[in-house]
């Protein structure tokens, strides 16, 4: 078993944090909220009074916050205070670009980084079911394995430094706009007087099929229970897709690549949080396309 530190012990953080200390790992943890570390306090883990102290001696370090600002920031605090060696693992959602500096820094120092978001959620989270994409070395990829099993379900090993971040990002662009394509149609057939059952029907099993339709189907009444079913209760935020294709198009810049759809996207949340769409579930763009008039969008 290992000592392991852990740092932002929020809505994903915690149940991450828990599911390790549940497997037996010594926890040394740190969050600038203090209601966060008594929480984690409550499972058995050890609260630090900083970053660098829960950091140091550890042979992990896990790392789960906001944006990529703090992850260097807390990068900046952790890295000069860890043993040499220790394995880094920045499982935050943050830009490609910062994502790289944090191996840089990491590396320097002679620690072995990785950078491994997530997808799954607070469920996946939870439930230790998460699906990690992982850049970094091959070497302190195998370290990190047996940990990474216990908080996920799939590991994937996506390339050097940063290609997590890239695989992630790319990945929920396409989700950001498959689901708004699933919401048109939805919204369209409506008007067209088809049941949201034919649609359904027909739309999952045809060329049209896609995750958004067939597992996370944005109209409540069909298809699998999904947050539509609940009122739209997150799920997966409208801020949280918002933040992702932010970050894509950030990416998208950086390497002249055009994604006119992933840009298209990101206007529409953007419009949709404007308009009553914070803390809702992402797929209640439904309701937001179904409240404006063809020519707003
Ligand atoms: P959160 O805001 O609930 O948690 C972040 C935690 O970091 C908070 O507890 C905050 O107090 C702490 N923190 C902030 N600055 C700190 C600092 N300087 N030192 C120590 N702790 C600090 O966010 P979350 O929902 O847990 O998401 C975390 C990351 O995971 C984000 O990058 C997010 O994009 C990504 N993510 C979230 C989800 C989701 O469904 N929530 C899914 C996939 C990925």
């Amino acid at each position: 078993m290992a000592r392991v530190a852990f740092v932002g012990l929020g809505n994903m953080g915690l149940p991450m944090a828990i599911n390790l200390a549940k497997a037996g790992h010594e926890l040394h943890v740190y969050d600038t909220v203090s209601e966060a570390l008594a929480n984690a306090k409550a499972e058995g883990m050890h609260p630090a009074a900083s970053a660098a102290e829960a950091a140091a001696g550890a042979e992990f370090i896990i790392t789960m916050l906001p944006n990529g600002s703090i992850a260097l920031k807390v990068f900046g605090e952790i890295v000069p205070a860890a043993d040499k060696g220790a394995v880094i693992i920045d499982c935050s959602t943050i830009d490609v670009g910062s994502a790289r500096e944090a191996h840089r820094m990491a590396g320097d120092a002679g620690l072995m980084p990785l950078d491994a978001p997530v997808s799954g959620g607070t469920s996946g989270a939870a439930a230790g079911t998460l699906t990690f994409m992982v850049g970094g070395s091959k070497a302190a990829f195998d370290k990190a394995l047996p940990l990474l099993n216990v908080m996920g379900g799939k590991v994937v090993h996506c390339g050097d430094g940063g290609a997590g971040q890239a695989a992630k990002i790319c990945n929920n662009m396409l989700l950001g706009i498959s689901m708004i394509g699933a919401c048109e149609a939805f919204a369209l057939a409506d008007k067209l007087g088809l049941s949201a059952q034919a649609a359904f029907d027909v739309i999952s099993t045809s060329s049209g099929s896609c995750w958004s339709v067939n597992t996370y189907c944005p109209v409540p009444g069909v298809g699998p229970k999904s947050p539509a079913d609940n009122g739209y209760k997150p799920g997966f935020a409208a801020e949280l897709m918002t933040k992702d294709l932010g970050l894509s198009q950030q990416a998208a810049e950086e390497v002249h690549q055009a994604t006119p759809m992933g840009a298209h996207a990101l206007a529409l949340y953007r419009q949709f949080l404007d308009n009553n769409g914070s803390g809702r579930d992402f797929s209640a763009m439904i309701e937001y396309l179904r409240s404006i008039q063809r020519d707003q969008a």
